[in-house]
């Protein structure tokens, strides 16, 4: 009997398990067009609510790796290693670890992701800067990390086109927080793009799409396991994301804050060092089978060093980016306004809504709220305070950056919203809660 997509929708409406022949009928039919954005959105709907048993999210992560190319990085032996993180505010961490990890010999495959919901992506970060291409074709990728050790794309040519799709849509109908479409999604493209070791930043909290660690860590889990069950060498960071990495929201502005920290600048956030250093480490501890913390003090002596800041010019210039905008922020196209957010009253910032301060960035341009809509590299927003630091009334907590003059009232409403000024400090919370190798 020839399978229906309603069929499916209503099976996983159902809280039945969909079966091996029914996931890869749903990831062909919408990868080539024969099921409409209307379905497939119906049943990412039905997925989100009930969920999917290890065995379906294992099915739908290999059907949509093989829905199109794989990359043979066999020419790298075991030196290939990729990061990917599961989304955060601010979290700017692949410009920072990804030639960090280059510097010291690992050979840096890195496909990165757009912007998906409130959170932002290391594509529309990199298309930022003037001239970068984020669309080099396989062999010329292949060809340039032989060369430098280090490409960075976007998912182009045919690399898992199924979560190419399906992220695009998921982004604008409400289904990224879910475990088993953040596992396919993340290692379907892990998987195609063939790198041997893998390093996971799973983000917990207000600003991720995992709010507690236990839900963190079961993400982690899947695909960890997903991971090694197909031969890579894993592993994974759960981090926090209850206020923004560093203090930059926005793209050109994000990779302004990257740069300052792989040039030692004194004034680049202490947390964003520190969990690019803390994945950097572990990437280099995956390829050079050492302890995580022998590699942590070489990472820490190619930051020192500048070797890192190095290795970014040189890949942002191998990509055809004009590398003078990281030490000359002028040359980025400059927003129209730039308008203070201050503070209602003296205190402490006890808490931060990382997300609610995302979606304020989107809403002034940095990212996307229909499909496709075109993103402002200007966008953004600076903070000027965080979580435990103190504040008086009238100072500001944050800059807005944009284009878009009639977004600021709302945007500003949603900043103010979003943090909470008590009058005790709070207590500390870590920023890495635990490592899964
Ligand atoms: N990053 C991805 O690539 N996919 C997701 O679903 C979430 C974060």
């Amino acid at each position: 009997m020839a399978m229906h997509i309603l069929d499916l929708i209503r099976h996983k409406q159902e809280g039945r398990a969909l079966t091996e022949e029914e996931i890869r009928f749903f990831v062909s039919g919408y990868t080539d067009g024969a099921i409409p954005d209307y379905q497939a959105s119906a049943l990412l709907m039905a997925i989100w609510f009930r969920g999917m048993t290890d065995e379906e999210t294992a099915v739908l992560t290999q059907a949509m790796a093989e829905s199109g190319d794989r990359l043979d990085l066999s020419r790298f032996g075991e030196q290939s290693v990729d990061k990917h993180s599961t989304g955060g505010v601010g979290d700017k961490t692949t410009l920072i670890a990804a030639p960090l990890a280059a510097a010291l010999g690992g050979r840096v495959t890195k496909l990165s992701g757009r912007g998906l919901g409130h959170t932002g992506g290391t594509v529309d970060k990199l298309e930022a800067i003037p001239g970068y291409r984020t669309d080099l074709p396989p062999e010329e990728f292949l060809r340039q990390v032989e060369r430098i050790g280090i490409a960075v794309i976007g998912q182009t040519g045919n690399l898992a086109p199924a979560d190419k799709k399906l992220y695009a849509l998921r982004d604008v109908t409400g289904t990224v927080d879910s475990i088993p479409l953040i596992t396919a999604s993340i290692m379907s493209k892990k998987l195609a793009a063939g790198a041997h070791a893998i390093v996971l930043d799973v983000k917990v909290g207000s600003g991720a799409f995992m709010k507690t660690p236990e839900q963190a860590r079961a993400l982690a889990q899947a695909m960890v396991t997903i991971g090694r069950r197909c031969g890579r060498q894993m592993a994974a960071l759960l981090t926090d994301m209850n206020r923004p990495l560093g203090r930059a929201v926005g793209n050109a502005l994000e990779v302004q804050e990257a740069a300052a920290v792989l040039r030692g600048d004194p004034q680049a956030p202490a947390d964003l060092r520190q969990v690019s250093v803390a994945l950097a480490a572990q990437m280099v501890a995956l390829l050079r089978k050492i302890e995580p913390s022998e590699a942590e003090r070489l990472v820490t002596g190619a930051l020192q060093s500048g070797a890192g800041y190095a290795k970014m010019r040189e890949w942002i210039a191998a990509q055809g980016g004009d590398v003078r905008v990281l030490e000359e922020p002028s040359r980025f196209p400059a927003p129209a306004c730039h308008v203070p957010v201050t503070a209602a009253r003296d205190g402490y910032i006890t808490a931060m809504d990382a997300a609610a301060i995302g979606r304020a960035g989107v809403l002034l341009g940095a990212g996307r709220q229909k499909k496709d809509e075109a993103i402002d590299p200007a966008a953004g927003l600076c903070l000027c305070r965080k979580t435990g630091e103190a504040v008086k009334a009238g100072e500001p907590l944050a800059v807005l950056f944009t284009n878009r003059p009639e977004t600021i009232a709302e945007a500003a409403e949603r900043l103010r919203a979003a943090v909470t000024i008590g009058s005790e400090p709070p207590a500390d919370r870590p920023l890495i809660y635990e490592v899964i190798r």
